[in-house]
């Protein structure tokens, strides 16, 4: 089965492409984009069967992050356990001298790597 969406976009109807224009005569407009959206897409639902582009996905996002987020609230971090490794490598420093000499002095320095 094959649908529509109009762009949910609050800007989509400004931008102007030649894929926006409707109308005749004089009685030109920008119009939303109309998406078509296959409902047997094998990737199932993406974003963009509601928005025409990366632009009208972000105006959505910005002027209605509030309301976005009271969906599913965040109200505490999540945390996933993991677990870690101290790595000892080789780096160096620079040692500036003062007198113009500059030397690349290596050391032993730690790193913490995180193994899944
Ligand atoms: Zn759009």
């Amino acid at each position: 089965m094959t649908d529509y969406n109009w762009c949910h976009g609050p800007e989509c109807h400004t931008q102007e492409t030649q894929s926006r224009v409707r109308g005749s005569g004089d009685n030109k407009v920008l119009r939303t984009i109309k998406i078509r959206v296959n409902s047997h897409n094998q990737y199932g639902n993406s974003i963009f069967d509601y928005f025409c582009n990366t632009r009208c996905l972000y105006d959505y996002l910005r002027e209605h992050a509030q309301a976005i987020s009271a969906i599913a609230p965040r109200r505490e971090a999540l945390e996933t356990p993991i677990k870690v490794e101290k790595e000892k490598y080789e780096s160096y420093r620079y040692d500036w001298g003062g007198n113009g000499a500059t030397k690349r002095v290596p050391y032993q320095a730690t790193r913490t790597k995180i193994i899944s």
